[in-house]
């Protein structure tokens, strides 16, 4: 059993443990306490990785795999409501963006669960060759070994679902280690899986200093692959430590969106009130800058302030909130920090509400602004004119970001020319670049990181070809 909700125990090797000491997991509204969780160091790491590569050694069919993660998505959708509470409770995250999140998590499984299934290598055309001739080949896909997952704080659900769920699709055992903030919901879902019929091993969870299990997670040969998602600096830190592994990173992002001047300009200034204040900004495709061609720029800005002062700012646990808390003291700070420092105009926000930060829009910043060019990870977008669509797409591509952008515009023309002028894993048009349904291939270039999430693509780095050369009679 894995206690009450309010005290959890780390899952190792299919038991809940304890180890005598406690990580206190707080409301970053409130700061209630919300639960403790056994805290983990390198000796139950290691045991943890052990664990996993036991399970590993023991066949779990590809329908078994499917069938747990199927039962999972049931659950989910069943505790629905007290999965949501539960990432409202320990994220800050308003009820109603938790609701989302818990719905998708069972997206993640339910698409985990189809790539189980469906799981295959390739047919080698070898007389295509005339050395390939009278031989037939095809390849294997195997799993790659156990891998050793990271997640951050800001989804600490479907985050955690996007490498566990990929992971038993292909067939790997995982050591995951959730933030330390927010690690309630990832040991909710071992619980889930366990119910489900996991054979122990197969996942465990260990919660504690982040460098004492991320150094055992580089150091131990057994751990094939590192899946993170997090902070640009540790994510490069991590693949420059491990380089006999595949390192698999997710990172930051300051999230462009372009708004031409044949846009519909209502539209555009109702996604971004939504996306750019979403969870306190806390996406990493929470939009940041956007950039409106200068015909344009007076009304949508005028469309777009009073419906971010309309938003709600307040309580997550509130069903009417829109915009909670940041996640701590440090990030508050530093956010209203870069605020001060900009040499934009403020056009709203920039000021508390209670302990909260109301949501900020500033216009035309300075381009070396850290609002500009940092990822701001909180409740705070600028608005800067331009000249043109070419001037927009240089700007956007102005930081050492790239994982979502987006534009609005009604021209097919400017639509493509966006589409291949900016340099970023997804460009959305007409829709925030916030978006993502969970299935998509999800991922960054430049320093946003190197790899593509969504089932599909995560079993896919996942699992190594192996090639199969059999001589015909
Ligand atoms: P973070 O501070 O980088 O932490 C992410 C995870 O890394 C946490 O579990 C953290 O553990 C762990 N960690 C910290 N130092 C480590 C080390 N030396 N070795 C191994 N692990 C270490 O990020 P965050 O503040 O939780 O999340 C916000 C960041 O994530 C933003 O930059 C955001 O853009 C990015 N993000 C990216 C995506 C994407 O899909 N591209 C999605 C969501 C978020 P502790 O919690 O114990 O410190």
């Amino acid at each position: 059993m894995a206690t009450t909700a309010a005290e959890r125990k780390l899952f190792v090797g299919g038991e809940w443990i304890e180890t005598g000491d406690w990580v206190e997991v707080r409301s970053p509204y409130s700061g209630d306490s919300v639960g403790r969780v056994a805290k983990a160091g390198a000796e139950e790491t290691r045991r943890a990785v052990d664990a996993a590569h036991r399970a590993m050694q023991e066949r779990l069919p590809a329908h078994k795999r499917a069938e747990i993660l199927v039962r999972v998505a049931g659950a989910l959708g069943r505790r629905h409501e007290e999965v949501a509470r539960l990432i409202s409770d320990e994220a800050g995250k308003p009820l109603k963006a938790a609701r989302v999140e818990a719905a998708r998590a069972m997206s993640t499984y339910t698409f985990a669960a189809v790539e189980a299934r469906k799981l295959a290598g390739d047919m080698v055309p070898m007389d295509a060759a005339q050395a390939g001739e009278g031989k037939l080949a095809f390849t294997l896909r195997r799993p790659i070994g156990v891998v050793g997952a990271i997640s951050p704080f800001n989804f600490p659900l479907n985050l955690v679902a996007h490498k566990i769920a990929p992971a038993l699709a292909a067939g790997c055992a995982v050591v995951l280690k959730p933030a330390s903030q927010t690690p309630m919901c990832a040991l909710l879902l071992a619980e889930l899986e366990e119910e489900a019929g996991l054979p122990p091993g197969w996942l465990n969870v260990v919660v504690g200093p982040a460098s004492e299990i991320g150094d055992v997670l580089v150091d131990d040969e057994r751990v094939k692959l590192i899946t993170f998602t997090g902070s640009s600096e540790i994510g490069w830190n991590l693949k420059e430590r491990a380089a006999k592994k595949r390192v698999n990173l997710e990172l930051g992002n300051a999230t462009p969106l372009i708004v031409a001047a044949d846009a519909d300009l209502e539209t555009a200034a109702a996604k971004v009130s939504q996306n750019a204040f979403a969870f306190a900004g806390q996406s990493c495709i929470s939009v940041q800058r956007v950039y409106v061609e200068r015909r344009a720029y007076d009304e949508f800005v005028d469309r777009l302030i009073p419906l971010v002062e309309a938003l709600k700012v307040g309580d997550p646990a509130d069903e009417d909130t829109d915009v909670g808390p940041v996640i701590d003291e440090d990030a508050r700070v530093r956010i209203l920090d870069w605020i001060k420092a900009t040499s934009g105009d403020l056009l709203t926000g920039g000021e508390l509400e209670g302990e909260l930060i109301r949501p900020t829009v500033i216009a035309n910043p300075g381009r070396d602004d850290d609002v500009s060019c940092q990822e701001v990870f909180g409740p705070v977008c600028t608005v800067t004119a331009v000249g043109s669509l070419d001037e927009a797409i240089e700007l956007a591509n102005g930081t050492r970001y790239g994982l979502q952008a987006g534009i609005f515009t009604t021209s097919l023309d400017s639509a493509l020319r966006a589409a291949q002028g900016l340099e970023f894993g997804g460009i959305t048009v007409n829709e925030a670049p916030t978006f993502r349904s969970d299935q998509m291939p999800y991922g960054g270039v430049k320093d946003s990181g190197n790899t593509r999430e969504g089932p599909h693509y995560a079993v896919r780095e996942m699992t190594e070809e192996r090639l199969v050369v059999v001589e015909l009679p």
